[in-house]
């Protein structure tokens, strides 16, 4: 009997921490498997190594100055492609949030003090990533940036550019963003605008062109991707 009480009084503990511990490790947003971190006081959890590797994310992520400066995670192919694929009609917000510190780490400097603006859609609910995006990073910047969605407007429909070329792209992005005319306590305000995925940047120079006409300081994107390769030549 006092065997079995001891036994109680050692084993439950040690049962109690087992559980509190699978309760409260950190899972992967992306697979759900336990991450090797230990528990964050603040801040989602991060994606686990599994994930980190096949996705294609680069340590410092990948930058470029074509036809803006832009910085992104990786580049948009293979399982990173997939997985914002699956995100775009139904995003998973925890993920998001892990995305968002792993691309703050590779561009800290460029938010500090910072406005992000998302690239709207032209339907609100075509894309949400854009918005999610600039406010987890945001989040990640512990206030050191601050979101501005309504510096930027659609000012026509576009049509999907799946299809067109650079040129064509162009073509239909350009005068499709108005800029709400800067005030004059933000003006001097670095501004970075925040997309899901960079291709040919026609999109984002037709959005960096309208906030520039409005007066800010428009210093490039971040995005999550980046297509790989050549972008399609011109007709
Ligand atoms: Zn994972």
């Amino acid at each position: 009997m006092l065997r079995l009480v001891y036994a109680r009084r050692t084993m439950l503990p040690l049962l109690w921490r087992g559980a509190l511990a699978l309760i409260s490790a950190p899972r992967c947003p992306a697979c759900g498997g336990a991450t090797a971190e230990p528990p964050r006081a603040v801040g989602p959890a991060p994606l686990c190594a599994d994930c980190v590797t096949p996705l294609g994310l680069q340590t410092g992520g990948i930058q470029g100055d074509e036809p803006l400066i832009w910085c992104a995670l990786g580049a948009y192919a293979g399982a990173l492609r997939r997985l914002l694929l699956r995100q775009r009609p139904r995003p998973q917000p925890a993920l998001i949030a892990a995305l968002a510190v792993q691309l703050h780490s590779c561009c800290a400097q460029a938010q500090a003090g910072s406005l992000l603006v998302p690239i709207p859609s032209w339907k609100r609910s075509a894309n949400p990533l854009p918005q999610l995006l600039a406010a987890a990073l945001v989040e990640a910047s512990a206030g050191r940036s601050r979101l501005k969605a309504d510096l930027l407007v659609r000012r026509r429909v576009t049509v999907g550019q799946h299809h067109l070329n650079r040129r064509q792209r162009l073509g239909n992005q350009r005068g499709s963003f108005a800029g709400v005319a800067a005030g004059s306590g933000l003006r001097r305000a670095p501004v970075w605008l925040v997309d899901d995925i960079l291709t040919t940047g026609a999109t984002a120079e037709a959005a960096a062109e309208a906030l520039q006409d409005a007066g800010w300081a428009v210093q490039g994107l971040l995005c999550l991707a980046r297509t790989p390769g050549p972008v399609p030549r011109p007709l």
